[in-house]
């Protein structure tokens, strides 16, 4: 094969790797099969249909127009003699030519003179045929001129299957896209409408704790606990659906991570209690020496991820067991450590932990509460700061989140929200 013939192969065949769009490509496959094996033209025929019944015609584009049809019938066409043969076809004389004369041909305007078909394979199956049409000057079709026109069948076999694949994805992203936004609705109409109701639940079943005698107190209590509880599953959803929004907005201003820390823990001591789990801060070399860790932050949004956390640390602990909030100092930081001895988690669901609705344990095995969203809420609140979380963990032995919240403010672009 002359240096001209196999540069303009291995063009085709870089190119292909680059390509995104099939249809140049094709035009491109076939522009160099005229050329190379010195054809009037030539054509790709891709099966279509059911077990290729019937062929859908890619010719140059300036007979595009002329043969249009969607699908040819098989019979009739040098096509069909390369499906039952899987092999080249090589026809010289004129009058073979006329009886397997090819109906997209015919339908292009052309006259046949000679014509070489060859099979288009992909790992194996049969997916088309590449057509070139009358030999200049009368000529024959040669041995070499096959196996060009082979090789430029099995490049576009791989295109027009390496096409086929990528609408498949590109549908699949799109189903996916629409999901995604159904669910988002979802939720967000789901957490609105209940936020109201639940309202006022919460607001009169307060006041009837107030009027009430104290022998129905223990009943109250116990639908405002899980009122409660149902209200801040809702404000977790609805947090979660304003950080994707962009909705979510941090109020910073000068805080004491400190501060933030005693005052979740204080407000987890009655639970780490119920739980039988000691829990307490440790500020480290700072203890004592009345530093504040100061940052420039949305202190209530802290608070919320410290609060997640340290929630997650005592449910996941058992009896006897010990949470502890280490805050320090770092440079250009503060970071914040829950770590706890508990059941520590999977090191294959580990990376997975920040993720939406993700749990460890299947919601048909659980036992533990809650929707999967609080880390996910945690990581949005921290991330919206510029800061970083993440989680180390051995399963038996337990669990450390640690988060970083920048001192100053960052930069614009750094304030990201998911
Ligand atoms: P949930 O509100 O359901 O607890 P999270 O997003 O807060 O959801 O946590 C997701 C999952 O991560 C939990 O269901 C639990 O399996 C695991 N997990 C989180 N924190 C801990 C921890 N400290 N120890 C062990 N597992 C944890």
């Amino acid at each position: 094969m002359c240096a001209e013939r196999t540069q303009r192969l291995l063009d085709l065949v870089r190119g292909a790797g680059h390509a995104v769009e099939l249809e140049p490509q094709l035009q491109s496959i076939l522009s160099a099969a005229a050329d190379l094996t010195g054809s009037q033209t030539a054509s790709i025929l891709e099966f279509a249909g059911p077990a290729n019944q019937s062929h859908a015609a890619t010719l140059p584009s300036f007979h595009r127009r002329a043969v249009r049809l969607p699908e040819l019938p098989v019979e009739r066409s040098a096509a069909a003699w390369v499906i039952q043969n899987r092999k080249p076809l090589l026809i010289t004389d004129t009058t073979a030519a006329s009886r397997l004369f090819p109906d997209v041909d015919q339908a292009a305007g052309n006259e046949v003179r000679s014509l070489l078909a060859v099979p288009v394979f992909h790992g194996g199956e049969l997916i088309g045929a590449l057509e070139a049409l009358n030999k200049t000057d009368d000529a024959h079709y040669t041995e070499e001129d096959v196996s060009v026109l082979e090789t430029l069948a099995a490049i576009a076999g791989q295109a027009i299957r390496d096409g086929a694949l990528q609408r498949r994805l590109q549908s699949s992203y799109n189903e996916m896209a629409e999901l995604n936004r159904l669910k988002d609705d979802f939720v967000a109409i789901t957490s609105h409408e209940l936020r109201t109701p639940l309202g006022l639940i919460l607001g009169h079943a307060t006041y009837l704790r107030e009027q009430a005698s104290p022998d129905d107190h223990e009943q109250l209590d116990a639908i405002i606990r899980n009122a409660t509880r149902l209200k801040e599953i809702i404000e977790n959803l609805t947090s979660m659906d304003n950080d994707r929004s962009g909705v979510a907005r941090l109020r910073r201003q000068q805080i004491s991570m400190a501060r933030v820390v005693e005052d979740v823990i204080s407000a987890f001591q009655e639970m780490a209690r119920q739980e039988g789990v000691l829990l307490k801060a440790d500020f480290g070399a700072l203890a004592g020496t009345g530093a504040d860790l100061i940052v420039q932050a949305d202190g209530v949004k802290i608070g919320i991820a410290l609060s997640h956390l340290v929630r997650n640390a005592l449910t996941f602990t058992g009896q006897g067991g010990q949470v502890i909030v280490r805050a320090e100092s770092t440079p250009g930081a503060v970071q914040v450590a829950v770590s706890d001895n508990g059941l520590g988690i999977p090191a294959g669901d580990l990376p997975r932990i920040f993720e939406r609705f993700f749990q460890v344990e299947s919601h048909l095995t659980r036992r533990y509460g809650g929707m999967g969203l609080g880390l996910s809420v945690a990581k949005a609140m921290i991330e919206m700061h510029g800061g970083r979380i993440w989680a180390e963990s051995v399963e038996g032995k337990g669990s450390r989140f640690t988060f970083l919240v920048p001192v100053g403010e960052p930069p614009a672009a750094g304030v990201g929200l998911s």
